[in-house]
């Protein structure tokens, strides 16, 4: 479903200008986990948003879903978006609303689902990462771990094809964490979505189907699940 090839990647215009990525080349098939994982300033972000449509590239190939993103308009790249669903490390849940009113967002760029047919599903959805009694809950009343699972709900309520996650267990505990992603793990493979997930946590490696490393803007290893790490 992606298939990324000599992907450079750069920031900042004329002597400004910095490249972040180098020749990348990387294929994913639909239903893989993979995790990218790397040092800091790696360029791991800056892929996962090319991949996401969140930002516009122009050197290279890089197709998702069947759609060339480089080079993409912008009407393009939000088109491309529909199809996935995001999970960010800070969240982002909106304060001001409640459990089930925030994975209702999730819908939102979806057509033609009517407004109970959303209430329906953003509850369904929240019974399945184990919220069922938080659906009024507003955010500062949940844990850490339970606003990730709403986060998660959120992302996967619109059953996307691909869901991108950039350090989803970083601000959570061990167990915490731990238990987030294998949800993930669960939901994505019953709704046999594609998942690629940035992080540093060394702890859930093992969830990978196939796990790449990333430095200094070059894909440096790409292996299969936890025999890549050292
Ligand atoms: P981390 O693990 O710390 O999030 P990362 O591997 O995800 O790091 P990126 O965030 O992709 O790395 O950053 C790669 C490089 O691109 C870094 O040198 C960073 O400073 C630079 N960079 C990232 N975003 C921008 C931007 N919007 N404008 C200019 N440079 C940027």
């Amino acid at each position: 479903v992606i298939f990324i090839e000599n992907l450079d990647h750069y920031f900042g215009k004329a002597q400004l200008r910095k490249q972040v990525l180098f020749n990348v080349n990387l294929k994913i098939n639909a239903g893989e986990i993979i995790i990218m994982t790397g040092p800091s300033g790696s360029g791991k972000t800056t892929l996962l948003t090319l991949v996401g449509g969140l930002r516009s590239t122009q050197s290279g190939s890089l197709q998702v879903l069947g759609r060339e993103l480089c080079g993409a308009s912008a009407k393009q790249l939000t088109q491309a978006r529909r199809n996935n669903g995001y999970i960010f490390q800070a969240h982002n849940l909106h304060g001001s609303l409640t459990a089930i009113q925030n994975v209702r967002m999730g819908l939102e760029l979806q057509p033609k689902i009517s407004p109970q047919e959303m209430l329906t599903r953003s509850q369904q959805m929240l019974e399945a990462v184990g919220l069922g009694n938080r659906l009024n809950y507003y955010p500062d009343n949940l844990s850490g771990g339970q606003k990730q699972r709403v986060a998660i709900a959120r992302a996967l309520v619109s059953q996307p094809k691909i869901v991108l996650a950039d350090e989803p267990t970083a601000a959570l505990d061990k167990q915490s964490g731990r238990d987030v992603v294998e949800l993930m793990q669960k939901l994505a493979k019953e709704q046999g979505c594609t998942i690629l997930l940035v992080t540093h946590d060394n702890r859930i490696l093992d969830i990978a189907d196939r796990i790449v490393y990333m430095e200094d803007g070059h894909l440096v290893r790409d292996g299969v699940g936890a025999m890549a790490v050292e």
